[in-house]
């Protein structure tokens, strides 16, 4: 759509004579997805949203032209009923902070100067000069930062467990394989700032000592991997990615690998089999990757997300990333709000902001009316948050205590009209196809959970059943060899706990 309107743009630009005068800018993803496509006029900073291509001769003859707005096309805010006519004053980003995404949407991610003229590329330039790699690995302990791919594991300990490793090659491994049901946000990052993505990468191959990246990215994020080998060729072309970055004798390339799309491959020692040219299973830990990771050589992983934190963490200072979040979780978490959600779109919190305010205050509440019932975290992994925790502060710890975790960042949002049953279905249907089938517990376990479930919504299940589904979850959840199987069995566990009622509810009623 939005290469549909700059193609009518460019026609009514050429028939005004304003080609020399209007610089078109494609950016990537401003977040606010429901109201896209989005045009940002500068200097003003005028906003217009849901634009079509017959929009165009509108905008360029009113607007450029002769010096008016273009009425229809500004937003109107359903929860204040005003007009606002600059993105950033809609209620979606008053309580956004943004990191990990601070470049989507202002820059164009195709041309490394529009990266550089926002401090790009100053932190490896930094990190190069002035730090030691162990005065980088302080820093990042200092900021608190933790992997931003769900289990949340300190930054700094990772890379210092890969640092402290001795070998002759080390290798550093940016995790793109986002597989979740209804996750975007490291597809955001990388069609938005792939800059960024190298930038740190290049700073984690100088802390551990390796002189080798790879992103392993999915091969059905085309326009991703499409930036992606745009700004590698440009890293490359500019001395920073290569030998000697910068004049130094630090040398660090990448290259990129394309996933095929199996879930199980964003579990990282999967990935790292991949990577090799084998099947994407999961290797029994430890050794951690840490330690022997790819070829048998001291490797990281971390997602992109986790990547995007930490030039900034380099340059403002880790006391000013710490001073966002709370006691255990510091910084912004990007989520993907999806689900039954006025603003559907990807927002950036400090950690520790409320359900309730994302779901409100930035999400715009619930459509047509509809009440919160609650939302799902962590997609396949995760669980249901009720409406009874919606003004916990969201952080890893509070998560987990609840009954679901962070995971990547998909955020769905239930209204009274959904049945929790079905929503666990759901997750377990993604489950047992996304299995990879090493081990007995995930293989079987998974397809007698979704066998039990499928007769429960069929009206066809007993109370023992119930008590079956309990007891598999157990099994399933302590036997499986990867992450995949051990949390397969939330979804269930988490609607069961606080949804019950629904559970006895299909099985007394047989509905
Ligand atoms: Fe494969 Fe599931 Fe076992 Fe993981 S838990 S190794 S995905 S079968």
């Amino acid at each position: 759509k939005s290469q549909e309107f700059i193609a009518a743009l460019v026609e009514q630009l050429e028939k005004n004579e304003l080609v020399d005068q209007v610089r078109i800018v494609s950016t990537g993803c401003f977040g606010l997805c429901a109201q896209g496509p989005i045009v940002i006029i500068y200097p003003e900073g005028t906003f217009y949203h849901q634009v079509k291509p017959k929009d165009a001769k509108l905008i360029v003859e009113k607007h450029l032209v002769a010096g008016e707005l273009v009425e229809r096309l500004l937003y109107h805010d359903h929860q204040t009923d005003e007009v606002i006519n600059r993105l950033m004053d809609t209620p979606f980003y008053h309580k956004q902070k943004r990191v990990a995404l601070r470049n989507c949407g202002r820059i164009d991610p195709e041309r490394i100067e529009d990266y550089i003229a926002f401090d790009g590329y100053q932190a490896l330039a930094t990190v190069l000069d002035q730090y030691q790699p162990e005065e980088v690995l302080t820093i990042l302990e200092k900021s608190g930062l933790r992997g931003r791919g769900g289990a949340g594991f300190p930054t700094y300990l990772k890379w210092s467990f890969a640092h402290q490793s001795q070998a002759d090659q080390k290798y550093v491994i940016c995790n793109a394989d986002e597989g979740d049901p209804g996750a975007f946000m490291d597809r955001s990052i990388l069609e938005g700032d792939p800059h960024a993505i190298f930038e740190a990468m290049a700073i984690a191959g100088y802390t551990i000592g390796a002189s080798q990246g790879y992103i392993y990215v999915r091969a059905e994020y085309p326009i991703a991997v499409g930036r992606l080998r745009i700004a590698l060729e440009q890293a490359r072309n500019c001395g920073l990615l290569g030998e000697g970055i910068l004049g130094s004798d630090f040398n660090f390339d990448v290259d990129l690998k394309l996933g095929a799309g199996a879930f199980v491959c964003g579990e990282e020692t999967a990935l790292l089999e991949s990577i090799e040219g084998h099947r994407g299973e999961p290797r029994p830990r430890p050794p951690f990757p840490a330690v022997k990771g790819l070829f048998g050589k001291p490797t990281i992983v971390n997602n992109v997300e986790t990547f995007g934190n930490i030039s900034q963490i380099i340059l403002k200072g880790p006391d000013w990333f710490a001073r966002m979040g709370t006691a255990n979780s510091k910084g912004t978490k990007v989520f993907a709000l999806g689900g039954k959600i006025e603003h559907t779109g990807l927002v950036e919190v400090p950690m520790g902001t409320t359900l309730r305010e994302v779901v409100e205050d930035i999400g715009g509440g619930i459509p047509d009316g509809g009440i919160f019932k609650a939302a799902q975290t962590g997609g396949p992994s995760g669980g249901c948050i009720p409406v009874e925790h919606y003004d916990v502060p969201i952080d890893y710890d509070n998560l987990i205590e609840i009954g679901s975790m962070m995971g990547s960042g998909g955020l769905i949002v239930m209204d009274q009209k959904n049945c929790m049953v079905d929503i666990a279905k759901f997750f377990l249907e993604f489950t047992v196809e996304e299995s990879c089938g090493k081990c007995i517990p995930c293989r079987v376990g998974t397809k007698r959970l979704l066998e039990i479930l499928e007769k429960i919504t069929m009206g066809k299940g007993t109370m023992d059943d119930l008590d079956k589904l309990e007891e598999l979850c157990k099994h399933v959840k302590e036997n499986s060899l990867c992450g995949l199987g051990q949390t397969a069995p939330n979804p269930i566990l988490s609607t069961y706990h606080y949804f019950k009622e629904e559970y006895i509810a299909h099985v007394r009623e047989k509905k």
